[in-house]
Protein backbone atom coordinates (compact mmCIF):
# COMPACT_ATOMS: atom_id res chain seq x y z
CA UNK A 1 0.00 0.00 0.00
CA UNK A 2 1.27 3.18 -1.26
CA UNK A 3 0.26 7.31 -0.57
CA UNK A 4 -0.19 9.67 -3.13
CA UNK A 5 -1.91 12.95 -3.23
CA UNK A 6 -3.55 12.53 -6.28
CA UNK A 7 -4.68 9.11 -8.19
CA UNK A 8 -5.54 9.68 -11.70
CA UNK A 9 -7.18 7.24 -13.96
CA UNK A 10 -6.47 8.07 -17.59
CA UNK A 11 -3.88 9.74 -19.70
CA UNK A 12 -5.30 11.48 -22.53
CA UNK A 13 -5.68 15.40 -22.75
CA UNK A 14 -7.70 16.12 -19.03
CA UNK A 15 -5.04 13.75 -17.11
CA UNK A 16 -2.41 14.54 -18.93
CA UNK A 17 -2.58 18.11 -18.52
CA UNK A 18 -4.03 17.77 -14.77
CA UNK A 19 -0.80 15.66 -13.87
CA UNK A 20 1.68 17.57 -15.38
CA UNK A 21 -0.22 20.69 -13.19
CA UNK A 22 0.69 18.81 -10.11
CA UNK A 23 3.84 17.50 -11.08
CA UNK A 24 4.89 21.52 -11.61
CA UNK A 25 3.53 22.22 -8.11
CA UNK A 26 5.20 19.76 -6.32
CA UNK A 27 2.03 17.40 -5.87
CA UNK A 28 2.81 13.58 -5.89
CA UNK A 29 0.22 12.25 -7.90
CA UNK A 30 0.13 8.45 -10.25
CA UNK A 31 -1.20 8.13 -13.51
CA UNK A 32 -2.31 5.08 -14.95
CA UNK A 33 -3.17 4.11 -18.31
CA UNK A 34 -5.17 1.57 -20.04
CA UNK A 35 -3.63 1.41 -23.59
CA UNK A 36 0.66 2.15 -24.61
CA UNK A 37 2.28 4.83 -24.72
CA UNK A 38 2.34 4.19 -28.63
CA UNK A 39 -1.50 3.92 -28.87
CA UNK A 40 -2.04 7.16 -26.89
CA UNK A 41 0.50 9.13 -28.81
CA UNK A 42 -1.04 8.12 -32.52
CA UNK A 43 -4.41 8.06 -31.50
CA UNK A 44 -6.46 10.29 -34.20
CA UNK A 45 -8.95 12.63 -32.78
CA UNK A 46 -9.50 16.41 -32.39
CA UNK A 47 -7.26 19.04 -33.48
CA UNK A 48 -8.73 22.36 -32.77
CA UNK A 49 -7.32 24.67 -30.10
CA UNK A 50 -9.35 27.68 -28.19
CA UNK A 51 -7.09 30.32 -27.62
CA UNK A 52 -7.23 29.84 -23.60
CA UNK A 53 -6.31 26.22 -23.87
CA UNK A 54 -3.43 27.55 -26.23
CA UNK A 55 -2.48 30.39 -23.48
CA UNK A 56 -2.80 27.93 -20.71
CA UNK A 57 -0.05 25.98 -22.35
CA UNK A 58 2.04 28.60 -23.09
CA UNK A 59 2.18 29.46 -19.60
CA UNK A 60 3.34 26.41 -18.48
CA UNK A 61 6.10 25.99 -21.31
CA UNK A 62 3.69 23.04 -23.18
CA UNK A 63 3.18 24.70 -26.40
CA UNK A 64 6.64 24.48 -27.93
CA UNK A 65 5.94 22.12 -30.73
CA UNK A 66 2.34 23.56 -31.03
CA UNK A 67 3.94 26.73 -31.56
CA UNK A 68 6.68 25.64 -33.54
CA UNK A 69 4.63 23.29 -36.74
CA UNK A 70 0.79 23.58 -35.46
CA UNK A 71 -1.16 26.23 -37.22
CA UNK A 72 -2.71 29.43 -36.09
CA UNK A 73 -6.32 30.68 -37.54
CA UNK A 74 -8.13 33.93 -37.71
CA UNK A 75 -11.23 33.20 -39.18
CA UNK A 76 -13.40 30.04 -40.13
CA UNK A 77 -15.69 29.32 -43.74
CA UNK A 78 -18.98 28.43 -43.99
CA UNK A 79 -20.91 27.82 -47.03
CA UNK A 80 -24.36 26.49 -48.57
CA UNK A 81 -25.99 26.64 -51.66
CA UNK A 82 -22.69 27.47 -53.37
CA UNK A 83 -22.23 30.32 -51.32
CA UNK A 84 -19.52 31.12 -48.78
CA UNK A 85 -18.49 33.68 -46.39
CA UNK A 86 -15.77 33.94 -44.02
CA UNK A 87 -16.35 34.79 -40.12
CA UNK A 88 -12.93 36.60 -39.15
CA UNK A 89 -13.22 35.76 -35.70
CA UNK A 90 -9.93 37.70 -34.58
CA UNK A 91 -10.94 40.64 -36.28
CA UNK A 92 -14.50 39.78 -34.49
CA UNK A 93 -13.45 39.58 -30.94
CA UNK A 94 -9.52 39.98 -30.94
CA UNK A 95 -8.55 35.79 -30.52
CA UNK A 96 -7.28 33.08 -32.91
CA UNK A 97 -7.12 29.11 -32.59
CA UNK A 98 -4.39 26.81 -33.27
CA UNK A 99 -5.01 23.47 -35.13
CA UNK A 100 -2.53 20.74 -33.74
CA UNK A 101 -3.09 17.40 -33.72
CA UNK A 102 -4.74 15.94 -30.48
CA UNK A 103 -1.98 13.41 -30.21
CA UNK A 104 0.80 15.11 -30.76
CA UNK A 105 -0.60 17.25 -28.03
CA UNK A 106 -0.94 14.11 -25.90
CA UNK A 107 2.86 13.21 -27.23
CA UNK A 108 4.03 16.49 -25.78
CA UNK A 109 1.93 16.02 -22.23
CA UNK A 110 3.47 12.91 -22.35
CA UNK A 111 6.80 14.01 -22.69
CA UNK A 112 7.01 16.46 -19.94
CA UNK A 113 5.38 14.64 -17.43
CA UNK A 114 8.07 11.54 -18.38
CA UNK A 115 11.07 14.03 -18.41
CA UNK A 116 9.94 16.14 -15.25
CA UNK A 117 9.73 12.67 -13.14
CA UNK A 118 6.45 12.08 -13.12
CA UNK A 119 5.04 8.30 -12.18
CA UNK A 120 2.52 6.95 -15.24
CA UNK A 121 1.74 3.25 -16.00
CA UNK A 122 1.05 2.74 -19.07
CA UNK A 123 -0.83 -0.65 -20.08
CA UNK A 124 -2.86 -0.73 -17.32
CA UNK A 125 -6.12 -3.09 -17.49
CA UNK A 126 -7.32 -3.20 -14.41
CA UNK A 127 -7.87 -0.14 -12.81
CA UNK A 128 -10.23 -0.07 -10.38
CA UNK A 129 -11.38 3.10 -7.98
CA UNK A 130 -12.80 2.26 -4.41
CA UNK A 131 -14.48 3.87 -1.02
CA UNK A 132 -14.93 7.06 -3.25
CA UNK A 133 -16.88 9.13 -0.44
CA UNK A 134 -14.32 8.33 1.87
CA UNK A 135 -11.68 10.97 2.48
CA UNK A 136 -9.06 8.32 1.55
CA UNK A 137 -10.27 6.96 -1.67
CA UNK A 138 -8.14 4.34 -3.17
CA UNK A 139 -6.96 3.87 -6.48
CA UNK A 140 -5.36 -0.35 -7.53
CA UNK A 141 -3.98 -2.14 -10.69
CA UNK A 142 -2.13 -5.07 -11.00
CA UNK A 143 -0.50 -5.65 -7.89
CA UNK A 144 -0.61 -1.63 -6.41
CA UNK A 145 -2.40 -0.12 -4.29
CA UNK A 146 -2.93 3.69 -3.87
CA UNK A 147 -4.28 5.17 -0.95
CA UNK A 148 -4.81 8.92 -2.47
CA UNK A 149 -6.35 12.38 -1.16
CA UNK A 150 -8.34 12.66 -4.20
CA UNK A 151 -8.77 10.16 -6.72
CA UNK A 152 -9.73 11.61 -10.38
CA UNK A 153 -11.77 9.96 -13.48
CA UNK A 154 -10.28 11.42 -16.64
CA UNK A 155 -10.60 7.83 -19.02
CA UNK A 156 -12.61 9.04 -21.20
CA UNK A 157 -16.38 8.07 -21.88
CA UNK A 158 -15.67 4.62 -22.27
CA UNK A 159 -13.28 4.45 -18.65
CA UNK A 160 -14.35 2.53 -15.56
CA UNK A 161 -14.90 6.27 -13.84
CA UNK A 162 -17.96 7.29 -15.33
CA UNK A 163 -19.73 4.15 -14.05
CA UNK A 164 -17.86 4.04 -10.77
CA UNK A 165 -20.32 6.28 -9.22
CA UNK A 166 -23.72 5.09 -7.59
CA UNK A 167 -26.44 5.38 -10.24
CA UNK A 168 -28.52 7.39 -7.39
CA UNK A 169 -25.90 9.69 -6.75
CA UNK A 170 -25.93 11.14 -10.62
CA UNK A 171 -28.18 12.58 -12.89
CA UNK A 172 -27.38 11.75 -16.16
CA UNK A 173 -28.25 13.63 -19.66
CA UNK A 174 -28.07 11.73 -22.82
CA UNK A 175 -29.12 12.63 -26.12
CA UNK A 176 -28.87 10.59 -29.28
CA UNK A 177 -28.78 12.53 -32.66
CA UNK A 178 -30.55 11.91 -35.66
CA UNK A 179 -27.00 11.81 -37.99
CA UNK A 180 -23.58 10.91 -37.59
CA UNK A 181 -20.39 11.83 -39.27
CA UNK A 182 -17.82 9.86 -41.36
CA UNK A 183 -14.74 10.85 -40.34
CA UNK A 184 -11.60 10.44 -42.72
CA UNK A 185 -7.86 11.21 -43.06
CA UNK A 186 -6.67 11.45 -46.20
CA UNK A 187 -2.84 12.19 -47.12
CA UNK A 188 -3.44 14.93 -48.98
CA UNK A 189 -2.58 18.67 -48.56
CA UNK A 190 -5.36 21.01 -47.39
CA UNK A 191 -7.85 22.26 -50.33
CA UNK A 192 -8.44 25.77 -47.94
CA UNK A 193 -6.55 27.51 -45.59
CA UNK A 194 -9.06 27.85 -42.88
CA UNK A 195 -11.56 25.19 -41.45
CA UNK A 196 -14.82 24.76 -43.87
CA UNK A 197 -18.34 23.63 -42.35
CA UNK A 198 -20.87 23.15 -45.16
CA UNK A 199 -24.62 22.44 -45.91
CA UNK A 200 -24.85 20.53 -49.10
CA UNK A 201 -27.42 18.97 -50.97
CA UNK A 202 -26.91 15.92 -48.95
CA UNK A 203 -25.92 17.28 -45.91
CA UNK A 204 -23.03 18.86 -43.79
CA UNK A 205 -19.48 18.28 -45.25
CA UNK A 206 -16.24 19.69 -43.35
CA UNK A 207 -13.19 20.40 -44.50
CA UNK A 208 -10.56 20.45 -41.56
CA UNK A 209 -6.99 20.95 -41.29
CA UNK A 210 -4.21 18.77 -39.49
CA UNK A 211 -0.84 19.22 -40.94
CA UNK A 212 0.31 20.68 -44.72
CA UNK A 213 0.10 17.43 -45.76
CA UNK A 214 -3.21 15.50 -43.91
CA UNK A 215 -6.25 16.64 -44.40
CA UNK A 216 -9.62 15.66 -41.87
CA UNK A 217 -13.25 15.65 -44.02
CA UNK A 218 -16.15 14.50 -42.21
CA UNK A 219 -19.56 14.21 -43.99
CA UNK A 220 -22.97 13.68 -42.56
CA UNK A 221 -24.49 10.06 -42.29
CA UNK A 222 -27.13 8.16 -40.84
CA UNK A 223 -26.47 7.08 -36.95
CA UNK A 224 -24.53 3.75 -37.40
CA UNK A 225 -24.10 3.88 -40.93
CA UNK A 226 -22.02 0.83 -41.59
CA UNK A 227 -18.29 2.26 -43.03
CA UNK A 228 -18.84 -0.36 -45.73
CA UNK A 229 -21.20 1.89 -47.50
CA UNK A 230 -18.71 4.50 -47.55
CA UNK A 231 -16.46 3.39 -50.57
CA UNK A 232 -13.23 6.16 -51.59
CA UNK A 233 -14.79 6.83 -54.69
CA UNK A 234 -18.12 7.66 -52.56
CA UNK A 235 -16.46 9.72 -49.93
CA UNK A 236 -14.59 11.96 -52.74
CA UNK A 237 -17.80 11.94 -54.84
CA UNK A 238 -19.59 13.24 -51.81
CA UNK A 239 -16.90 15.43 -50.55
CA UNK A 240 -16.83 17.46 -54.04
CA UNK A 241 -20.72 17.73 -53.57
CA UNK A 242 -21.04 18.83 -50.16
CA UNK A 243 -18.06 21.20 -50.51
CA UNK A 244 -18.79 22.94 -53.98
CA UNK A 245 -19.53 26.49 -54.36
CA UNK A 246 -20.26 28.92 -57.40
CA UNK A 247 -16.56 30.76 -57.84
CA UNK A 248 -14.71 27.67 -58.94
CA UNK A 249 -13.05 26.28 -55.68
CA UNK A 250 -11.77 22.71 -56.54
CA UNK A 251 -10.95 19.73 -53.42
CA UNK A 252 -7.59 17.91 -54.06
CA UNK A 253 -8.18 14.26 -53.98
CA UNK A 254 -5.27 11.70 -52.07
CA UNK A 255 -5.16 8.46 -50.42
CA UNK A 256 -7.50 7.89 -47.73
CA UNK A 257 -5.71 6.45 -44.55
CA UNK A 258 -8.49 6.03 -42.24
CA UNK A 259 -12.42 6.49 -42.29
CA UNK A 260 -14.79 5.83 -39.47
CA UNK A 261 -18.15 6.75 -38.48
CA UNK A 262 -18.18 8.80 -35.86
CA UNK A 263 -21.47 8.57 -33.39
CA UNK A 264 -22.97 11.97 -32.32
CA UNK A 265 -24.25 12.29 -28.69
CA UNK A 266 -24.84 14.89 -25.97
CA UNK A 267 -24.08 12.89 -22.61
CA UNK A 268 -23.28 15.15 -19.45
CA UNK A 269 -23.29 13.44 -15.31
CA UNK A 270 -24.57 15.67 -12.76
CA UNK A 271 -22.72 16.39 -10.41
CA UNK A 272 -18.89 16.14 -11.15
CA UNK A 273 -17.77 14.91 -8.29
CA UNK A 274 -18.72 12.37 -5.32
CA UNK A 275 -16.88 12.76 -2.56
CA UNK A 276 -12.95 12.87 -3.36
CA UNK A 277 -13.93 11.73 -6.63
CA UNK A 278 -13.98 13.88 -9.69
CA UNK A 279 -14.52 13.44 -13.14
CA UNK A 280 -12.90 14.92 -15.57
CA UNK A 281 -13.17 15.76 -19.49
CA UNK A 282 -15.33 12.59 -21.54
CA UNK A 283 -15.86 10.91 -18.33
CA UNK A 284 -18.36 13.79 -17.32
CA UNK A 285 -19.32 15.16 -20.91
CA UNK A 286 -19.94 14.39 -24.40
CA UNK A 287 -20.42 16.92 -27.23
CA UNK A 288 -20.86 16.32 -30.91
CA UNK A 289 -17.74 17.08 -32.08
CA UNK A 290 -19.11 20.15 -34.80
CA UNK A 291 -17.76 22.94 -32.46
CA UNK A 292 -14.42 21.03 -31.83
CA UNK A 293 -14.97 21.88 -28.00
CA UNK A 294 -14.16 17.94 -26.37
CA UNK A 295 -10.37 18.45 -25.75
CA UNK A 296 -10.58 22.20 -24.92
CA UNK A 297 -13.48 20.88 -22.50
CA UNK A 298 -11.37 18.18 -20.80
CA UNK A 299 -8.48 20.59 -20.47
CA UNK A 300 -10.77 23.30 -18.81
CA UNK A 301 -11.88 20.67 -16.45
CA UNK A 302 -8.47 19.80 -15.51
CA UNK A 303 -7.41 23.11 -14.32
CA UNK A 304 -10.67 23.58 -12.13
CA UNK A 305 -9.52 19.92 -10.47
CA UNK A 306 -5.83 21.15 -9.71
CA UNK A 307 -7.04 24.52 -7.99
CA UNK A 308 -9.48 22.67 -6.20
CA UNK A 309 -6.30 19.58 -5.42
CA UNK A 310 -4.43 22.16 -4.23
CA UNK A 311 -6.48 24.60 -2.07
CA UNK A 312 -7.87 21.04 -0.55
CA UNK A 313 -3.88 20.35 -0.02
CA UNK A 314 -2.32 23.44 0.66
CA UNK A 315 -4.72 24.36 3.80
CA UNK A 316 -7.62 21.69 3.90
CA UNK A 317 -9.68 23.94 2.06
CA UNK A 318 -12.71 22.37 1.12
CA UNK A 319 -14.36 24.48 -1.13
CA UNK A 320 -12.73 23.90 -4.37
CA UNK A 321 -13.79 20.81 -4.47
CA UNK A 322 -17.49 21.85 -3.08
CA UNK A 323 -17.62 24.13 -5.94
CA UNK A 324 -15.82 21.95 -8.73
CA UNK A 325 -18.96 20.44 -10.04
CA UNK A 326 -20.86 23.47 -10.82
CA UNK A 327 -18.47 25.24 -12.13
CA UNK A 328 -17.84 23.11 -14.38
CA UNK A 329 -20.62 22.24 -15.70
CA UNK A 330 -21.22 26.29 -16.13
CA UNK A 331 -19.16 26.03 -19.09
CA UNK A 332 -20.31 22.24 -19.89
CA UNK A 333 -23.42 23.65 -20.76
CA UNK A 334 -22.28 26.73 -22.59
CA UNK A 335 -20.78 24.23 -24.99
CA UNK A 336 -23.65 22.02 -25.01
CA UNK A 337 -25.31 24.79 -26.32
CA UNK A 338 -23.19 25.97 -28.42
CA UNK A 339 -22.17 22.83 -30.30
CA UNK A 340 -26.14 21.91 -30.53
CA UNK A 341 -26.90 25.30 -31.94
CA UNK A 342 -23.96 24.74 -34.86
CA UNK A 343 -24.68 20.74 -35.15
CA UNK A 344 -28.53 21.51 -36.26
CA UNK A 345 -27.92 24.49 -38.52
CA UNK A 346 -25.06 22.51 -40.19
CA UNK A 347 -27.67 18.78 -40.36
CA UNK A 348 -30.63 18.02 -42.02
CA UNK A 349 -32.71 15.83 -40.67
CA UNK A 350 -32.79 12.65 -42.21
CA UNK A 351 -34.71 12.44 -45.67
CA UNK A 352 -37.46 10.56 -44.88
CA UNK A 353 -37.96 12.77 -41.59
CA UNK A 354 -41.69 14.69 -41.46
CA UNK A 355 -39.96 18.18 -40.51
CA UNK A 356 -36.94 17.86 -42.87
CA UNK A 357 -37.82 20.58 -45.08
CA UNK A 358 -39.08 23.21 -42.20
CA UNK A 359 -35.96 22.22 -40.21
CA UNK A 360 -33.36 22.93 -44.13
CA UNK A 361 -35.21 26.35 -45.11
CA UNK A 362 -34.33 27.30 -41.08
CA UNK A 363 -31.22 26.05 -41.31
CA UNK A 364 -30.56 28.46 -44.36
CA UNK A 365 -32.19 31.51 -42.89
CA UNK A 366 -29.62 31.27 -39.79
CA UNK A 367 -26.75 30.82 -42.54
CA UNK A 368 -27.93 33.74 -44.19
CA UNK A 369 -28.16 35.74 -41.19
CA UNK A 370 -24.39 34.66 -40.25
CA UNK A 371 -23.66 35.79 -43.54
CA UNK A 372 -24.92 39.53 -42.68
CA UNK A 373 -25.45 40.18 -39.37
CA UNK A 374 -22.32 41.29 -37.53
CA UNK A 375 -24.01 40.79 -33.81
CA UNK A 376 -24.89 37.23 -34.91
CA UNK A 377 -21.43 36.74 -36.06
CA UNK A 378 -19.85 38.11 -32.56
CA UNK A 379 -21.89 35.39 -30.56
CA UNK A 380 -20.59 32.64 -33.11
CA UNK A 381 -16.94 34.18 -32.91
CA UNK A 382 -17.26 34.37 -28.62
CA UNK A 383 -18.18 30.79 -28.54
CA UNK A 384 -16.04 29.47 -31.22
CA UNK A 385 -12.76 30.74 -29.89
CA UNK A 386 -13.40 29.72 -26.16
CA UNK A 387 -14.35 31.52 -22.74
CA UNK A 388 -11.62 32.77 -20.73
CA UNK A 389 -11.14 29.59 -18.23
CA UNK A 390 -12.96 30.05 -14.79
CA UNK A 391 -9.08 29.71 -12.59
CA UNK A 392 -6.27 30.93 -12.67
CA UNK A 393 -3.52 28.30 -13.18
C1 LIG B 1 -13.68 12.46 -34.66
C2 LIG B 1 -13.50 13.34 -33.47
C3 LIG B 1 -13.11 14.66 -33.66
C4 LIG B 1 -12.96 15.48 -32.57
N1 LIG B 1 -12.57 16.78 -32.78
C5 LIG B 1 -12.36 17.61 -31.73
C6 LIG B 1 -11.80 18.92 -31.92
O1 LIG B 1 -11.48 19.36 -33.03
N2 LIG B 1 -11.60 19.68 -30.81
C7 LIG B 1 -11.89 19.22 -29.55
O2 LIG B 1 -11.69 19.96 -28.59
N3 LIG B 1 -12.38 17.96 -29.34
C8 LIG B 1 -12.61 17.13 -30.39
N4 LIG B 1 -13.02 15.84 -30.18
C9 LIG B 1 -13.26 15.36 -28.81
C10 LIG B 1 -11.97 15.03 -28.07
O3 LIG B 1 -11.17 14.14 -28.81
C11 LIG B 1 -12.29 14.46 -26.68
O4 LIG B 1 -13.27 15.26 -26.08
C12 LIG B 1 -11.03 14.42 -25.79
O5 LIG B 1 -10.18 13.39 -26.20
C13 LIG B 1 -11.41 14.21 -24.32
O6 LIG B 1 -10.25 14.11 -23.55
P1 LIG B 1 -10.25 13.23 -22.21
O7 LIG B 1 -8.90 13.38 -21.64
O8 LIG B 1 -11.42 13.59 -21.40
O9 LIG B 1 -10.54 11.74 -22.69
P2 LIG B 1 -9.74 10.78 -23.67
O10 LIG B 1 -8.97 11.56 -24.67
O11 LIG B 1 -10.73 9.79 -24.14
O12 LIG B 1 -8.67 10.08 -22.74
C14 LIG B 1 -9.04 9.08 -21.81
C15 LIG B 1 -7.85 8.18 -21.59
O13 LIG B 1 -8.21 7.20 -20.62
C16 LIG B 1 -7.79 5.94 -21.07
N5 LIG B 1 -8.63 4.91 -20.45
C17 LIG B 1 -9.84 4.46 -20.85
N6 LIG B 1 -10.29 3.52 -20.01
C18 LIG B 1 -9.34 3.36 -19.05
C19 LIG B 1 -9.22 2.52 -17.93
N7 LIG B 1 -10.18 1.64 -17.60
N8 LIG B 1 -8.11 2.61 -17.16
C20 LIG B 1 -7.12 3.51 -17.47
N9 LIG B 1 -7.19 4.33 -18.56
C21 LIG B 1 -8.28 4.25 -19.33
C22 LIG B 1 -7.91 6.01 -22.57
O14 LIG B 1 -7.09 5.03 -23.21
C23 LIG B 1 -7.45 7.43 -22.83
O15 LIG B 1 -6.06 7.51 -23.02
C24 LIG B 1 -13.18 14.98 -31.25
C25 LIG B 1 -13.54 13.64 -31.06
C26 LIG B 1 -13.71 12.83 -32.15
C27 LIG B 1 -14.09 11.39 -31.92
Amino acid sequence: VRRTAVGVVGAGPAGLVLANLLLERGIHCVVVEKESRAHCEQRVRAGLLEEPTVSLLDRHGWAGRLRAEGMEHRGTELRYEGRRFRLDYQALVGRTMWVYPQQELVSDLITSFVEGGGEIHFEVPDAAVHDLASDRPRLTFGEEELVCDVVAGCDGFFGISRTAVPSAAQTVFDRHHEFGWVAVLAAVAPSTDEIVYSLGPHGFAGHMLRTPSVSRFYLQCPPGDPIERWSDDRVWSELHLGLATDDGWTLREGPILEKNVVEMRSHVVEPMRFGRFLLAGDAAHIVPPVGAKGMNLAIADACVLFDATCRLLDAGDESGLDAYSATCLERVWRVQDFSMWMAWMLHPLPVDHPDRAYALRRSTAQLRYLETSEAYQRQFAENYVGFPLAVDV
